[in-house]
């Protein structure tokens, strides 16, 4: 008998997709480079329909025509060196699915390459990690229609269940799903970012134990603020080492990579003029980070305040809610509204609506929140930014004189709060209808004589400064 999915790339994702997908009563063939992963998983098959395969060609052979083959392998060259190899095995008509965290723009050259062979090619985003690959993942599909078709009931079976049903989406031609999956991960960054600042002020700035701020955000994941991630920190922050009985939490080192997905949903904001620092914040804090040396080296030098608030908790905890409601629901208005731009600029046709329902189950952003805003873009499918319509501008007006306190508060103690104080920046540049931009425009004229335009009438104007500021 053969397989009717393939796998190659036995890692972590592979090996936990390749047991779903089988339990939901699909046959597998499996393959990875080496043969230790084959072998892991194996050791983790009791009846599941897994074939394992120990070369590329006889995994190509043990797949039923048309093949469909799902690519669990690092994201970059080692995609192109899979699909240099794979592809001429291949026939016409043969669907190749790259599940990794590819860059849209490389999906997009492997599709055209694809296509020239008469093969059909998806870029799948697929989030939920290790526990999401194993029991339902969010899966976020774009490239060939015809081949998305082909696939969408295994998908279907194996995502988790959200909003409406499967956590599964299909958004468009070329490296739709992998930008969807790529502004996933920006948002994810910051909002990991806000978590860890309310940590840090909670922790240095009122002294509490990480079981006390486990208390904490597991009181703020009660309500409406419920999401995978504070869930994920509830249990972080009670958990010992049970090598030295302290919490495990702060035997860790305080650096964070930044290597992939969250760079490069910045990166690209930045060539589509999107509006979205505190994502870029986040990438830049994980910077910052790394510098573990040069920081312990500058904490002799450059001196600040002592690192505590001098604010009864009580208040103080307040505060600090309502300010990371409104920067959690800032971080998802800003990864919205590059979905947005990225329809004009990529020719993408992002449904908002439905890639927030996608978002519902499985996925690392999942929240309750998501509920509201696929009901907010449901309503206006062009809505500029998220907060603009409620309940979401609730945040804002029960949140950001909060904000302001806890920003001030974390300055005046020399607690960083990147994500938190650009919340505070960007709305509050956004909601100001003039801003001093104009200055701007005028120091570009003088030095490099770019114009300028004005208010009160239309056109390009230029003004010979020097001469002009003497009279
Ligand atoms: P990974 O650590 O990103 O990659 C390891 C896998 O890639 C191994 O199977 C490895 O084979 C294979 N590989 C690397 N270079 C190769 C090459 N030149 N030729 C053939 N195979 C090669 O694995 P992962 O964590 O399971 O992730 C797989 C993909 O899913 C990645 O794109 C990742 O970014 C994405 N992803 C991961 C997670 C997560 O939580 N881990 C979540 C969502 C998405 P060998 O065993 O032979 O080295």
């Amino acid at each position: 008998m053969k397989a009717q999915f393939g796998i190659i790339g036995l890692a972590t994702m592979g090996q936990n997709l390749a047991l779903n997908i089988a339990r939901h009563g699909f046959s597998v063939a499996g393959y990875n480079r080496s043969p230790e992963r084959t072998k892991a998983l194996m050791e983790r098959v009791q009846d599941e329909p897994i074939l394992p395969t120990y070369s590329l060609r006889e995994f190509v052979v043990a797949l039923k025509t048309p093949r469909a083959i799902l690519l669990m392998v690092q994201a970059g060259k080692p995609v192109d060196e899979v699909v240099s190899e794979l592809f001429p095995l291949l026939e016409p008509g043969d669907l190749v699915i790259d599940g990794g965290n590819s860059h849209f723009s490389d999906t997009e050259r492997r599709i055209r390459e694809a296509q020239s062979r008469g093969l059909f090619y998806l870029g799948v985003g697929i989030s939920g990690g290790e526990a999401g690959a194993l029991h339902g993942p969010a899966i976020m599909a774009g490239g060939d229609q015809e081949g998305y078709v082909r696939v969408e009931p295994i998908f279907k079976s194996i995502a988790a269940q959200g909003l409406d049903g499967p956590c599964v989406g299909y958004f468009g031609p070329g490296g739709a799903g992998h930008y969807v999956k790529m502004v996933h991960n920006g948002i994810e960054y910051a909002i990991m970012q806000a978590i860890a600042e309310c940590y840090d002020l909670l922790k240095r700035g009122l002294g509490f134990s990480p079981p006390e701020i486990s208390e904490i955000f597991s009181e703020w994941n009660q309500g409406e603020l419920e999401s995978y991630l504070l869930e994920i920190t509830v249990n972080i922050l009670r958990t010992r080492d049970p090598e030295t009985g302290g919490f495990l939490v702060e035997a860790i080192k305080d650096t964070a990579e930044q290597k992939g997905t969250g760079k490069w949903s910045t990166q690209d904001a930045l060539d589509l003029g999107a509006p979205t620092p505190t994502i870029a914040e986040a990438v830049f804090a994980r910077i910052v980070s790394a510098l573990k040396e040069e920081r312990l080296a500058a904490e002799r030098i450059l001196a600040g305040p002592e690192p505590r608030l001098p604010i009864p908790p009580g208040e103080f905890l307040m505060d600090l809610k309502r300010a990371y409601a409104l920067a959690v629901v800032t971080a998802y208005s800003q990864g919205f509204r590059q979905l947005r731009d990225a329809t004009a600029e990529h020719g993408y046709d992002f449904p908002l609506a439905e890639v927030a329902r996608v978002w519902t189950g499985g996925c690392i952003i999942r929240a309750r929140l998501l509920a509201e805003m696929r009901e907010a873009f449901r309503r206006e499918p062009s809505l500029p930014l998220l907060l603009l319509a409620e309940p979401f501008r609730q945040f804002w007006k029960e949140g950001h004189e909060s904000l302001r306190n806890v920003v001030c508060a974390a300055h005046k103690a020399g607690i960083p709060v990147p994500a938190m104080s650009s919340v505070l920046n960007f709305l509050d540049a956004y909601r100001t209808g003039r801003l001093p931009a104009n200055l701007i425009q005028a120091q570009r004229d003088y030095f490099g004589a770019h114009t300028y335009e004005r208010l009160d009438k239309p056109g390009k104007f230029h003004t010979h400064w020097e001469e002009a500021s003497r009279c």
